[in-house]
C-alpha cells in the first residue's frame, strides 16, 4: 500500500521538478540563441525536451522508479554537457541539479551519480581559470552531503510512517488497514491469474478465561506470543493481520492441494507452543475460505467467519473449510 503512496509521491515530485527545470531552463534557450551561442541553446533545448519526454513516459508507463533514475542521470549528464559547452556561464546549474538528484533516486544512488558528474566537471569543463577549483569542490561536496543527510532522514521517516500506518502496536501483526488493501490486491491477483488463495480467520479459544485467570497484561502477552509463533510457521509471502481483539486474519497464497495439511500443521504448532503463564495449552479455531471466482472482500470474510462459527460450535481447536 505504502509503495503505491510512494509512487504517487514520486510521480508528483517528478512533475514538479520538471516544471521547475523547464521554467528555469527554457528562458536560457532563448537567451543563448539571441547571444549567438547556438551549441548551448541546442543543449538547453535538448534538456527541456528530454525532461518533457521522460515525465510523459513516466505518466504513460507508470514505471516511475526507472524513469526517475533515467531522469537523474540525464540531468546530471546535461549539466556536465552544458558546462563543457558554455563554461562559466552555465556551471552554476550544477548546484540545483546535484541537490535535485536526491529527490529522484535513493540517497546512495544520488551520491554516486553526483560523484561521477562532479569528477567529469572537474576533468572536462573549462571553468577553472575563472573559478577556484578548491572552492568548487568544497561547495559542491557540501551541497551533495547536505542533500544526502536530508534525504536519508526522509527515507527513515517514510519507513517509520509505513510501520505506524500498517502494524498493530500491541502484537506487531499487520493491522486492519493493511488487511483491507492487501485483500483487494489478493482478489485482483486471483481474478487475473486464478491464483489459489486462502483467507482464514483465527480466533483464540476461551481467551476470556486467560484474562479472567491471569489478568489483562498476561492476556496481552499471550496475543504477542501467538503472533510470534504463527509468523514463524507461515511462509514469507503469507500475511497475518490483527482483525480485532483476539481474532486474526491469515492470507495465504499458492498452497494448492496442501491447504488442509498446511492449516492443520499450523494449528498443531500453535497448540504445542502457545501457553498460559502456568503452562496450560491455548488452542485456536480456524474458519478457512478458499478463494472462488466472484469473491469480494466482504463475502470472503463472511465465508471465513461462518466457517469459524462452525469450528467453535463443533467444539473448538479445529479448522473448518468453507465449501462455497
Ligand atoms: P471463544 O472460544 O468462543 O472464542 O471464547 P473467547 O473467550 O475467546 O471469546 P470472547 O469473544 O467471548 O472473548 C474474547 C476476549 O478477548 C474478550 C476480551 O476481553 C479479550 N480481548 C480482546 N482484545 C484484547 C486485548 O487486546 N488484550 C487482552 N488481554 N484481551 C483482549
Ligand atoms: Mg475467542
Ligand atoms: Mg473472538
Amino acid at each position: 500500500m505504502i509503495n503505491q503512496l510512494q509512487e504517487k509521491y514520486q510521480l508528483s515530485l517528478l512533475l514538479l521538478l520538471s516544471a521547475v527545470a523547464i521554467l528555469g531552463v527554457f528562458p536560457f534557450v532563448v537567451i543563448r540563441f539571441l547571444d549567438g551561442n547556438v551549441s548551448a541553446a541546442i543543449i538547453d533545448m535538448a534538456l527541456v525536451l528530454g525532461i518533457i519526454a521522460l515525465v510523459g513516459y513516466a505518466f504513460y508507463s507508470k514505471e516511475i522508479r526507472v524513469t526517475s533514475a533515467v531522469t537523474a542521470v540525464f540531468v546530471n549528464a546535461g549539466v556536465v554537457a552544458i558546462s563543457i559547452a558554455n563554461g562559466i556561464g552555465s556551471f552554476l546549474w550544477a548546484y540545483p541539479v546535484f541537490a535535485a538528484t536526491f529527490i529522484l533516486v535513493k540517497p546512495v544512488e544520488a551520491l554516486c551519480i553526483n560523484a561521477v558528474a562532479g569528477f567529469s566537471l572537474v576533468a572536462l569543463a573549462d571553468i577553472f581559470d575563472t573559478v577556484s577549483m578548491d572552492s568548487f569542490v568544497v561547495t559542491i561536496l557540501m551541497v551533495s552531503i547536505s542533500a544526502f543527510v536530508y534525504a536519508s532522514h526522509g527515507v527513515k521517516q517514510f519507513r517509520l510512517l509505513e510501520t505506524l500506518n500498517t502494524v498493530d502496536t500491541l502484537t506487531g501483526a499487520l493491522n486492519r488497514r493493511a488487511m483491507s488493501s492487501d485483500i483487494q490486491a489478493a482478489l485482483a491477483k486471483s481474478e487475473r491469474n486464478g491464483t489459489e488463495q486462502l483467507l482464514a480467520i483465527l480466533d483464540l479459544d476461551y481467551f476470556k478465561t486467560v484474562n479472567d485467570n491471569y489478568g489483562h497484561a498476561a492476556g496481552d502477552q499471550v496475543l504477542k506470543e501467538f503472533v510470534t509463533i504463527t509468523t514463524s510457521h507461515i511462509r514469507k509471502y503469507d500475511r497475518l493481520y490483527r482483525f480485532g481483539g483476539e481474532e486474526f486474519v491469515l492470507l495465504i497464497s499458492g498452497v494448492g492441494e496442501q491447504q488442509q495439511t498446511f492449516i492443520d500443521s499450523l494449528r498443531a504448532a500453535i497448540k504445542k507452543e502457545l501457553k498460559t503463564p502456568r503452562g496450560e495449552e491455548i488452542t485456536v479455531s480456524f474458519g478457512v475460505a478458499p478463494w472462488v471466482p466472484g469473491t469480494t472482500a466482504d463475502t470472503w470474510l463472511q465465508r471465513a467467519d461462518e466457517a469459524l462459527y462452525l469450528a467453535k460450535a463443533r467444539g473448538r481447536d479445529r479448522a473448518v473449510f468453507s465449501h462455497h
